[in-house]
């Protein structure tokens, strides 16, 4: 069976790791948090000391991790253990070029890269259910599909460059971003000017005006339930890639940088580990003020 290594086990990366363990994978998992390394190995795993005992035991290294700068650092450790023919996924939401740097870099050494960003959040992960636009030759995606299929169902080949995946990424989350602000704005609105939340988010599904932010986030803001398992600090990071990748392509993104303004309040206000969920309550504060 492929040797497969995985390295960022926290939200995200480690219900990934269970289900290549459920599976039957052996992975070798690695994670600065020792508790999360614990938590695996209680269940099969391998425990790793750092990240070139995973380089050492697998073929096929997956990385789960907060930010592109975290990134390169581990890729940078992972390099000189390494073998020739083994792949890194970078399941991580990432930049292009920073996608494109370790690609390059790696290929030195007969090393494939993968930009293979997901979508479908905590309940996917754990679920198995995630679908990954995956950026990088189709050679190395033939070779990891079968591995990913323990976790995703949909594995989408976006484009041979290893930062293409990335850039879907960014794209499809600018519009779920804005979609957000905006459904949350709009039912503040219309609950300050007297409506009852209920009908009108029947309506918005029902017309299938906005999909995900109404259908799966909103009602269970509006219920309080906040945990949505995706912290302020990684919202503020995507928006800042999106704009930035704006920025790289002279396109200006009204829209998206008008939203990481938003969210960067938010997360000023309630700090980067509160849940996205909370930015309903803050916009609430400010919308409904005179009864907040
Ligand atoms: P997280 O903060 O819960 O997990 C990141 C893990 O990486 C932590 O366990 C941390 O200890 C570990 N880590 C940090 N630096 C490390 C290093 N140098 N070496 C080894 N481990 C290190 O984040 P998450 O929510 O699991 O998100 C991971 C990635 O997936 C991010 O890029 C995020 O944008 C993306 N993502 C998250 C969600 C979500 O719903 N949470 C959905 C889709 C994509």
């Amino acid at each position: 069976m492929t040797r497969v290594g995985y390295i960022g086990l926290g939200t995200m990366g480690r219900p990934m790791a269970e289900n290549l363990l459920a599976d039957g994978y052996d992975p070798t998992v690695f994670d600065l948090r020792d508790e999360a390394v614990e938590a695996l190995e209680s269940q099969g795993a391998n425990g790793a000391a750092d990240v070139g005992e995973v380089a050492e035991n697998a073929a096929i290294i997956f990385l789960s991790l907060p930010s592109p700068p975290v990134v390169e650092d581990v890729v940078a450790e992972l390099k000189p253990a390494l073998t020739p023919g083994s792949v890194v996924v970078d399941l991580s939401t990432s930049m292009p070029s920073v996608t494109e740097g370790i690609a390059d870099e790696l290929a030195e050494g007969g090393v494939d890269v993968l930009g293979a960003p997901v979508t479908g959040g905590r309940p996917g992960a754990t679920d198995g259910t995630l679908t990954v636009m995956v950026g990088g030759e189709e050679s190395a995606l033939d070779q990891c599909r079968p591995v990913m299929e323990s976790f995703a169902n949909d594995i989408i080949h976006i484009g041979e460059s290893p930062g293409d995946g990335d850039a879907v990424k960014l794209l499809r989350n600018y519009i779920a971003f804005v979609q957000y602000i905006a459904a949350s704005e709009a039912v503040l609105l219309g609950q300050k000017s007297g409506l009852d939340p209920e009908p009108l988010l029947d309506v918005l599904d029902s017309a299938d005006a906005l999909g995900e932010p109404t259908s799966i986030f909103l009602p269970k803001k509006i219920e309080g339930e906040y945990d949505l398992g995706f912290g302020l600090g990684l919202m503020e990071k995507d928006l800042k890639l999106l704009t930035q990748y704006g920025e790289d392509n002279d396109a200006p993104l009204m829209l998206g940088n008008a939203v990481r303004q938003i969210v960067g309040y938010g997360t000023s206000d309630l700090g980067k580990d509160a849940d996205n969920g909370k930015l309903h309550q803050y916009l609430k504060e400010m919308i409904h003020r005179e009864d907040a």
